[in-house]
Parts: C-alpha cells; sequence; structure tokens
C-alpha cells in the first residue's frame, strides 16, 4: 500500500480529534448542565468535578499527542494518548457509577449521556475505532437560566443526536427557542419555510459537509443574511479560514465552555441584530431619498405645466378686465370700479405667484456658473427694486462685495428677494438695508440687515420653506421667496439663516464657498 501523503496524515490526525472531542465535548457539557441545575442532590457535587476533571485531562492529552506529523510519530503518539487516557476514563467511570446511585428522575438520563461518551473513549483508549454515541430521547423542558439579553430562533444542524440535545438543552434555558435537525437537506427545509436568527452548523456531517451546506446557504436568495456559526472539533486552521471567507460569522470549537459559548453567540446575535437594523435603516432612507427625489420631480413638473399654461389665460383675464373698464369708462359705477380693481389685483398676484413658481421649478435644471461680481449683482437689484425704495424711502447700502462661483440670474434673484422683503416687511420707520460681506473658513459670509418688523424666533427656519407666510395677506408675496433664496444658496454649497426679534429688524446670513 502507498505511503499517505503527509497532507493526507495531517487531516486523518485531525478528523480523529474531531471525533474524540465530541464525545469529550458531551462529558463536559452534561456535567456542567446537571452542576449548574438547583435540584442537584447536594453530593454529586464532587464525582460531577471528577468527571469534568478527566475529561479535561483527556482533552488535553488529545491536544498533545494529535499533532500533524509523519506516519510513525502519529502512530506511535495515538498509542501513547490511548495508554494515557485509560486512567483519567476509569476514574470518570468510576464517578459517573456512584453518580448513577446518587441521582434520580430526568437527571440520570444526563448521567447516562455521560456515561455513554466516557465508555466511547474508553473504547478508543482500548484499542478499537470510535463508534457513534447515541443519545436517550430529550427529557421534557428543565429549570431556565436567567434568559438571555436578545431571545433568538436557532437552527441546531449536527448528525450527532447527542450534540443536537445538548445545544437545545444549553440554549433552551437561557429561553431561545431550538429546532435541531440532523441532515442537510432537512436544514434546507427548516430554513426555506421558516425564519431563524442563527443557524449552529456541524461542521463534519455526512453526506453534504457542513461547508458545502454553509455555501449553499450563503448563495441561496433570501437567506445570505442568515448568521451561520460553525460549530466542531475539527481545528485545521486552513479550513476555519475557509469558513469564514464563506460568510460564517463565527467558528467555535468543541468542546466549548459553555459560559463563552453562550457569551459568544449572544454577542454575535447582536451584532447581527444591529447590521439588519442599520440595513433596513439604509433601505429606508434610499426609500425615503427616492420618494422625495420622485415628488421633487413631480413638483417641479407640475410647477412649470401648471405655470405655463395658466399664463395664458391669466393674460387673457387680465386684458379684457382692463377692456371692460375702458369701455365702461366713466360711466362706471363705484361698484363696478372696485369689482374690477378686485380682478385686477387678483390676477396680478395670480401673476406674481407663477412667475415665482416658475423660478423655484427652474432651479432644479442645470445651471453654469460663472465668476460673479457681487457689487455689480446688486446695482442691478437696486435698478429692479427702484420704485419699492423710492416709495418707501428706503436706503439700500454695502460694503464692498466679493466675486463669487455662481448663476448671475440666480445671485440677482437672492438679493432681490432679501433686499425686496426687508422693504416690504418695513416698520413705521423707512427701510435701512445693509448688506455686508466678510470671509471666513474658506467661504463668503454676507449678510442682509432691516430695520424692519422682524420674524418671531419660533418661526425663523419655517420662514424657508415653501408657502410659508407670516404677515399680513395685504403684503404682496406667494412665500416662495425664501424657499429659493435656501434652494440657490445650498445647491452652491452653502447655507442661509436668520437672526431677528420681533419689533427690532432682521439679519439674513448666507455663505457661498470662496473661489480662491
Ligand atoms: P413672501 O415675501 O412672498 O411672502 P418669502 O418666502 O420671501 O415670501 O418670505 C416668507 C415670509 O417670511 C414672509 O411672508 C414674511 O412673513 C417673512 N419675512 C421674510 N423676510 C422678512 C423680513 N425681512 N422681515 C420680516 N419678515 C420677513
Amino acid at each position: 500500500m502507498p505511503t499517505p501523503e503527509p497532507a493526507t496524515f495531517s487531516r486523518q490526525t485531525a478528523e480523529l480529534r474531531h471525533t474524540l472531542r465530541t464525545p469529550i465535548n458531551h462529558m463536559i457539557g452534561y456535567a456542567e448542565l446537571l452542576l449548574e441545575d438547583s435540584q442537584r442532590p447536594q453530593e454529586s457535587e464532587p464525582y460531577l468535578t471528577t468527571i469534568l476533571g478527566c475529561a479535561q485531562q483527556v482533552l488535553t492529552l488529545v491536544q498533545r499527542h494529535l499533532q500533524s506529523g509523519d506516519s510513525d510519530t502519529a502512530s506511535a503518539e495515538i498509542e501513547v494518548l490511548q495508554v494515557q487516557s485509560r486512567s483519567a476514563l476509569h476514574e470518570a467511570l468510576e464517578a459517573i457509577q456512584v453518580l448513577s446511585r446518587i441521582e434520580t428522575g430526568r437527571r440520570i438520563e444526563d448521567v447516562d449521556r455521560i456515561r455513554f461518551a466516557a465508555e466511547e473513549l474508553l473504547s478508543f483508549a482500548m484499542g478499537s475505532l470510535p463508534v457513534k454515541v447515541h443519545a436517550p430521547r430529550r427529557p421534557a423542558p428543565e429549570v431556565r437560566e436567567p434568559p438571555a439579553k436578545i431571545v433568538a430562533h436557532f437552527l441546531i444542524v449536527d448528525d450527532s443526536e447527542v450534540s443536537r440535545e445538548m445545544l437545545c438543552r444549553m440554549l433552551e434555558r437561557r429561553g431561545h427557542i431550538c429546532v435541531a435537525v440532523e441532515s442537510a437537506v432537512e436544514a434546507m427545509e427548516r430554513l426555506r419555510s421558516q425564519h431563524f436568527d442563527m443557524v449552529l452548523l456541524d461542521f463534519m456531517m455526512p453526506g453534504v459537509s457542513g461547508m458545502e451546506m454553509l455555501t449553499q446557504i450563503k448563495s441561496e436568495p433570501g437567506l445570505e443574511e442568515t448568521a451561520i456559526v460553525m460549530l466542531s472539533a475539527f481545528d485545521e486552521v486552513a479550513e476555519i479560514g475557509r469558513c469564514f471567507e464563506l460568510g460564517a460569522e463565527e467558528y467555535l470549537l468543541k468542546p466549548f465552555d459553555r459560559v463563552v459559548l453562550t457569551a459568544r453567540l449572544q454577542a454575535i446575535l447582536e451584532r447581527k441584530r444591529f447590521q439588519n437594523l442599520e440595513r433596513k435603516r439604509t433601505q429606508q432612507l434610499e426609500a425615503a431619498e427616492r420618494d422625495l427625489r420622485r415628488s421633487n420631480e413631480d413638483l417641479q413638473r407640475f410647477a412649470s405645466v401648471v405655470s405655463h399654461d395658466l399664463q395664458e389665460p391669466l393674460r387673457m383675464v387680465s386684458n379684457y378686465i382692463q377692456l371692460l373698464e375702458l369701455s365702461l369708462g366713466k360711466e362706471a359705477s363705484k361698484e363696478q370700479k372696485d369689482y374690477i380693481h378686485f380682478a385686477i389685483d387678483g390676477a396680478k398676484r395670480m401673476t406674481a405667484l407663477i412667475q415665482e413658481l416658475l423660478a423655484y421649478s427652474n432651479l432644479a435644471s442645470e445651471h453654469e456658473l460663472e465668476s460673479v461680481d457681487c457689487n455689480e449683482v446688486l446695482y442691478e437689484v437696486k435698478l429692479q427694486l427702484g420704485r419699492a425704495i423710492e416709495e418707501s424711502g428706503a436706503v439700500v447700502v454695502h460694503s464692498a462685495l466679493p466675486m463669487v462661483m455662481a448663476n448671475r440670474p440666480q445671485m440677482r434673484q437672492v438679493f432681490q428677494n432679501l433686499i425686496g422683503n426687508a422693504i416690504k416687511y418695513r416698520s413705521q420707520s423707512p427701510p435701512v438695508v445693509r448688506v455686508t460681506a466678510e470671509r471666513a473658513n474658506g467661504f463668503w459670509k454676507f449678510s442682509v440687515s432691516d430695520n424692519g418688523i422682524g420674524i418671531d424666533p419660533e418661526y425663523q427656519e419655517k420662514v424657508f420653506g415653501m408657502f410659508v407666510r407670516l404677515h399680513s395677506r395685504s403684503i404682496a408675496g406667494a412665500g416662495i421667496g425664501l424657499a429659493i433664496c435656501q434652494r440657490v444658496i445650498e445647491q452652491l454649497g452653502g447655507r442661509i439663516w436668520l437672526e431677528s426679534e420681533t419689533g427690532k429688524g432682521s439679519t439674513f446670513f448666507f455663505t457661498i464657498p470662496a473661489a480662491d
């Protein structure tokens, strides 16, 4: 027979380590379960402690002697392991013997499980190959430990009945809900029909291996996010690494410390829950962003269509009313004159609203940026507001203003809206409007202040919303001017805000990134 390659030896040694660790795990696991049971008879403690100690000794021997090596050293080491572990196993079996006389009721079934595992290990120590351990049927629910922080649904996939049984009990004691299956096929069926927070997957199973199953779960639509923890007595580093690459959350080695195991599972559940929350939030945010974008587009389309289509009939209404006024001439009664005046005023306000809506909806399209001299823009704005300035006796002054990278008509609109408002919302005294700019932290910070009626602090953020109007209807306006300013400034990468006190005037500030 050809000598196996060193890699084959190392794999065989790893497999033997795995095979032996499973019963050791059962001995430790059930002994710990019994020790922690509040209904345990006092006198069983020393025997359970002995069993735990013996199992630990055998585990240490397995670790020490089942290292990878060539064929000669490997078989010599196995023999040493067999010889050295016998006394510990005999001692454990004696303790088990006493325990089965002390223990009663359902606890005796756990003692039997420990005995099966110890006998299996002893039969290996005496020279035969380990056989599969069978567990007696699972007893009814037992005393619970304090419930876990996150109670979860677990799917346990393990071909060893004893392992399944032990894990279920450990987890159910903490309030978790467990389903245990022995084959990959069953596991996949369960996973497709029911939600599980975590799958505890045995690495070595006959038929479909744990690793193949891990791949299958991770590639199945809808199951990609399932948390999978590999449980194994198989400790080959390369294989463990591969499991992580395939998406396993954790790889826990048997025999596991119960406290460490539950703490780790809890940590994974918490991490997973956090990740799921994150994912859900991101999805919600993305959906909200999509909705917002869509409703913005709808609003823009609506505003542009409505404003275009309304302009023409509105023009007709104003023209015909003016014709009516002319044709009535001096004959018109006081009442008729009032009606005509109201109609013309209404048409004017509607025209202003349509123009503002159009201006707002235009902001959505791309606008070229250029170097804009704000001094020139202010000059143009003062010309445009000439009539309002004259009628109100307003004084508009400004310091030296900078050049900024912006869209010229939009900058004009911003200054026009702010200065126009400063004049519109004036107090008893003639308006004094001051425009300044100073440089700070890579931005130009502009201010437009007035001595007008001011804005209550409660509304200082709200006024930038669409159609928000705080003052009397007798002052013309549609409540879109500040929304336009905010949109323009934010599109340029700046920010707009205000400081004001009722009756003491307002100062609007806005920033624009400095170009140089
Ligand atoms: P509009 O002036 O067309 O009503 P705006 O969006 O420009 O719309 O302004 C929204 C509201 O904010 C105004 O209706 C007014 O109540 C208030 N407001 C704006 N600017 C000033 C200001 N300088 N002083 C006092 N109130 C102002």
